[in-house]
């Protein structure tokens, strides 16, 4: 049995949940919710709205939007063109699919884009993991293990490279300090640009839902 009230918000479906003990008034429960009103409304404002995939939606690879649209069997084809995607899948499983194009695509663009980078500044990594986090757009460790959030691929070229060179310059200096801040400007002269970009726009590529058994908006 419950002992106090709680109050949950699921930031992906925007639900709240309310517990209470089963000997406390109604009034009491009311009296809770409206005390904890600026909260709510807080919390609320950070759930992302959801976006499924569908046949005949858009969504934006490397900055341009797209409609996805079936492809038959007998498509030979770039499944990737200027203002389509094909894919070959059934409505059910289009979110799982498209997901699976957009990783591979994030793996083979974003890979050369690390290598090289590290290459000019003459450090190494150890390894490169595509993930997708709930807050982080990327990170590296003192092993020089980086990490990448794949949905980046979705953002403008410059937007994905400057997340790129900002990990990349984690390997010669761990920290935000002026001297990292230099080497980004170097690699990448426009990243005030981009960081803002993301700063305005990131949320807008985590509202996209590819595999709806996770809820996977996070
Ligand atoms: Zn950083």
């Amino acid at each position: 049995m419950a002992k106090r009230f709680t109050l949950r918000v699921c930031k992906i479906t925007g639900e709240i949940n309310l517990t209470i003990p089963l000997k406390s008034s109604q009034g009491s429960a009311e009296d809770f919710i409206e005390k904890n009103a600026h909260w709510i409304s807080h919390q609320l404002k950070q759930v992302i709205p959801r976006d499924y995939v569908s046949f005949g939606k858009s969504i934006p690879i490397e900055g341009i939007e797209r409609v996805i649209v079936p492809k038959e069997k007998s498509f030979t084809g770039n499944i990737l063109q200027k203002k389509h995607l094909y894919l070959e899948s059934d409505e059910l499983n289009l979110g799982l699919v498209t997901k699976r194009f957009l990783l591979g695509r994030a793996s083979t663009i974003l890979t050369p884009i690390f290598q090289e980078q590290a290459e000019h500044i003459k450090e190494r990594i150890k390894s490169i993991k595509f993930k997708d986090t709930k807050s982080r757009w990327g990170s590296c460790s003192s092993e020089g293990s980086l990490m990448i959030n794949w949905r980046l691929i979705m953002a403008p070229p410059s937007v994905y490279r400057y997340v790129v060179v900002h990990e990349v310059s984690h390997l010669r200096h761990m920290n935000h300090g002026t001297k990292f801040w230099e080497l980004v400007k170097k690699l990448h002269p426009r990243y005030l640009n981009d960081r803002s970009w993301l700063k305005r726009n990131g949320r807008s590529l985590k509202k996209f839902v590819f595999d709806v058994s996770k809820g996977d908006a996070a």
